[in-house]
This record gives structure tokens, C-alpha cells and sequence, in this order.
């Protein structure tokens, strides 16, 4: 993509009305764009990092044999009367049209879910099955000055897991754990990314946050660096040491929760009756889990977390582009070696962004750092007269010559977009 086509452009200034760092890089760079506290519209840079994001979601949840859907926003008041959940969620969306019907904003989709589900199962053979969507959640956050962190209305990838017993859903559940690493691991947050203990609700002792550390994150954690995992400060009070080695010496890090896994048991089934016959013509309550993850809080941890002084920095298989190619001076040899590079970059399956623009070379790299896609090629005079490319690493900051050759050399190019 050529740069100078981007509607959108970079602020030198962060945004007055925003604290944190997330929102105040992305503004700055043009992903999002702010409406009122807690509400942002994705740009096309913005955009392509949530596709990116969910894109590797998609793929690890299909892994688990999810079955992807796409649920309604508007929820029958009738359904969550049913759960009790139309007085006590306080966080709830509620509107009237005009013909005075009452409707809730979906903030969660359990009521939604379940009654889908009900219509299809009535035997043990039509269990188990998990079903997951992408979809936009609406809540009444009180404190909503976090960026894409915490927003009023949000991206969230909602799991449910529906099985036969304790032992098919704690087998799905143990799965789930696997494909959340992964998760976060291609996201670029793995290495700070600890699974915490937190509280289960009536079906369980514990359910499983995931912790990303970040000295901005709301939740504090205790955790054990020898077992990688954690306990939410909130039940520290019951779980004092590692829940797998015992060990007493918990480190307290702040940090964000990124996404998390827990076991509903009969809680929805009861409400809307979702039984089935089993192999001995048996009544039983189908089991429940849900997995949530943030999609724009995952992206914002990663800016929170992986930024420098001097912008983003974006792990390759989330960053908008993998390179950005850049141009320095304006010559027409210089032009046409940068577009054929970009041409053949792009045909190797390379997302580009080039920039062609006619500013100054310091505005240029200022803009490439602050934008953060995983590596940066420059094309100018020099390199034209040295015939080698310059790139740089973002992360790093390590700056290579190399020929054209070594550039489309495939082992370097795979290198270069990831994982
Ligand atoms: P929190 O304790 O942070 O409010 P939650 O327990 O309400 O989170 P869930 O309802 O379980 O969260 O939602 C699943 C996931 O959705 C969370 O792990 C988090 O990643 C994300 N999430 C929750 N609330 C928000 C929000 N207001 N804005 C952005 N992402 C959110
Ligand atoms: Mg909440």
C-alpha cells in the first residue's frame, strides 16, 4: 500500500483527553480513532491489526474443532429475565424502542447461545460441540479510561463449550489452556503472558485468567516464576502459594487480563433447560464452558507492552504490514527500484507499506518508528550507488546492508514475516 494514499496521517501531539499509553500511540499513529470514553472506530491500520489478531484466534480455536457463528446484538429482554441477569448485571445495555419493547445491548452471549444450542440437542450423540464468535459486546464500564483496554462497547472472540459430563467438558477445558498459549505466544505476548488462578464461581474452584504483566495493568497478580503461572490478588486470600509447587515466595506484578477460560457447569443449562437423553434414555444437563478473549484489549496490551520511547513496535504476525518499505530522496531511479521491490516483495505474499511520500527523511523514519511494523527497507541514492537495500529491525534496532539477491533469498524472506 502506497502511504502517500493513506487517509489517515500521524499526530505529532497525543490526544488531550486520553491517559493512557495505548490510546495515545494509536491516535498518534492513526489506528483508532476516539468517539466518547470507551468507544473507538478501527482505521485501516488499526483494522488490519484486529483481522491479523483474530485471524490467529480463528485458526487455533478451529484447531479445537470450534464452530464459528455470529450472534445477534439486540437480545430479547425475555432471555435474560430467564437468567435473573435482566436486575443483577449492572453493566447491562438497556433500550426502548419506540413501540416501548424492551431489548437488552448484548454484553455477553450466554442467553443467546444456549437457546440456539437447545434447538439441536436432544441426544448424547449430538454432543459435544463448541461454538465461537467475533462480535462487538456493549457494557456500562464505570471506569473507562484505559484506551482499546477497557472500552463500552468492545471486540471480543466468545467461546462456549457444550459436553456430555465433567470429564468431556475438563478435557475440552484442558485444550482450550494449549490453544490460549498459542494465542499468545503468535501475538507476541507469551513470554509475559501467565495463566492465573482466579475465582471459579458454584462449578469450580478456580477459573483461568490470562495475565499479561504490565506495570499500567488494573489486576495484580501473584506469581510463581518456577511453574509460569499465577494467582489473582482477589483470592490470594484463599490460595496463598502455588497452586502446583506449593511454593510460599509469590512475586506481585501488575498486570492485564488478556483473556479467560470458565466452567459454567449446569448454571445456563438449568435456566433454559438444555438436557439430553443419554445412552440409557436418561435425562442429563449438558455442561457448560466459555473462553473469552479481548481482541482490541489484546491489541492494546500489545502496544502497552511492546512499545519504546519512540512508537509501536508490532510482533510480525499481528503488525499491519511486515515492512515498511522507505524512500529517501526523489529521484526516479530511486522510485523505480523502490516499486519493484515493493512488487516483488507483495508477490512473495508480503504485506507492504511504502512510503512514497515527498517529506523530509527524518519525518520518514520518526513516522516508520512510530507506526512499528517489524522491519524497516530503505531505498535511497546510496544504496542504489552501493547496490544493497538498508533494513532495519524494529524491535532491536539492528541495521543490515544486504544485497537483493540475500533479500529475496527465501529463508531471509520467511524470516522476515514470521512467526
Ligand atoms: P474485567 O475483569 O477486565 O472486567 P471480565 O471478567 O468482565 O473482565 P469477561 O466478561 O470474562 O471479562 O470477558 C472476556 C474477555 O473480554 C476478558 O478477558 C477481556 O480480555 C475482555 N474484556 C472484558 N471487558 C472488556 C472491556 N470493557 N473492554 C475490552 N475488553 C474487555
Ligand atoms: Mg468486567
Amino acid at each position: 500500500m502506497l502511504q502517500s494514499k493513506l487517509f489517515t496521517k500521524t499526530r505529532k501531539e497525543a490526544p488531550k483527553d486520553e491517559v493512557s499509553k495505548n490510546a495515545e500511540l494509536l491516535i498518534r499513529g492513526g489506528f483508532i480513532h476516539k468517539e466518547m470514553a470507551g468507544v473507538y472506530s478501527y482505521l485501516p491500520l488499526g483494522l488490519r491489526v484486529i483481522k491479523k489478531i483474530e485471524n490467529i484466534i480463528r485458526e487455533e480455536i478451529n484447531g479445537l474443532g470450534g464452530q464459528e457463528i455470529f450472534m445477534s446484538t439486540f437480545h430479547p429482554k425475555e432471555k435474560w429475565v430467564a437468567t435473573g441477569r435482566w436486575n443483577t448485571m449492572d453493566d447491562l445495555y438497556k433500550v426502548k424502542d419506540s413501540s416501548g419493547r424492551e431489548v437488552a445491548i448484548g454484553p455477553t452471549h450466554e442467553e443467546i447461545v444456549v437457546p440456539i444450542a437447545r434447538e439441536y440437542v436432544s441426544s448424547y450423540k449430538d454432543l459435544p460441540f463448541s461454538l465461537y464468535q467475533f462480535q462487538n459486546k456493549f457494557r456500562m464500564e464505570l471506569r473507562a479510561k484505559s484506551g482499546i483496554l477497557r472500552g463500552r462497547e468492545f471486540l471480543m472472540k466468545d467461546l462456549y463449550s457444550f459436553s456430555k459430563d465433567e470429564k468431556e467438558h475438563n478435557d475440552f477445558y484442558e485444550k482450550s489452556k494449549i490453544a490460549y498459549k498459542k494465542i499468545f505466544e503468535r501475538a507476541g505476548i507469551g513470554s509475559k503472558t501467565y495463566i492465573t488462578f482466579a475465582s471459579g464461581g458454584t462449578f469450580s474452584k478456580y477459573s483461568q485468567e490470562f495475565q499479561t504483566l504490565a506495570v499500567t495493568g488494573e489486576d495484580t497478580i501473584h506469581i510463581c516464576e518456577k511453574c509460569k503461572v499465577a494467582v489473582n490478588e482477589e483470592i490470594i486470600a484463599e490460595q496463598k502459594v502455588c497452586p502446583e509447587c506449593d511454593n510460599d515466595k509469590l512475586q506481585k506484578e501488575k498486570a492485564i487480563e488478556v483473556g479467560n477460560i470458565f466452567n459454567l457447569g449446569t448454571k445456563f443449562s438449568d435456566a433454559f433447560d438444555l438436557v439430553y437423553l443419554d445412552e440409557k434414555g436418561e435425562k442429563k444437563k449438558v455442561i457448560m464452558g466459555c473462553y473469552g478473549i479481548g481482541i482490541g484489549r489484546l491489541m492494546g496490551t500489545i502496544v502497552e507492552v511492546l512499545s519504546d520511547k519512540d512508537g509501536i513496535v508490532w510482533p510480525k504476525e499481528v503488525a499491519p504490514f511486515s515492512i515498511h518499505l522507505v524512500e529517501l530522496g526523489d529521484s526516479a531511479e530511486v522510485r523505480a527500484k523502490a516499486e519493484d521491490i515493493m512488487a516483488r516483495l507483495e508477490k512473495e505474499g508480503i504485506d507492504v507499506l511504502y512510503d512514497d511520500r515527498e517529506v523530509r527523511p527524518g519525518e520518514k523514519f520518526a513516522d516508520s518508528d512510530l507506526l512499528g511494523m517489524p522491519y524497516r527497507l530503505v531505498i535511497s541514492e546510496r544504496s542504489l550507488k552501493e547496490g544493497k537495500v538498508e533494513i532495519k529491525e524494529r524491535k532491536t534496532g539492528e541495521m543490515n546492508m544486504v544485497s537483493e539477491k540475500e533479500l529475496f533469498d527465501k529463508v531471509f524472506l520467511k524470516k522476515l514475516i514470521g512467526p
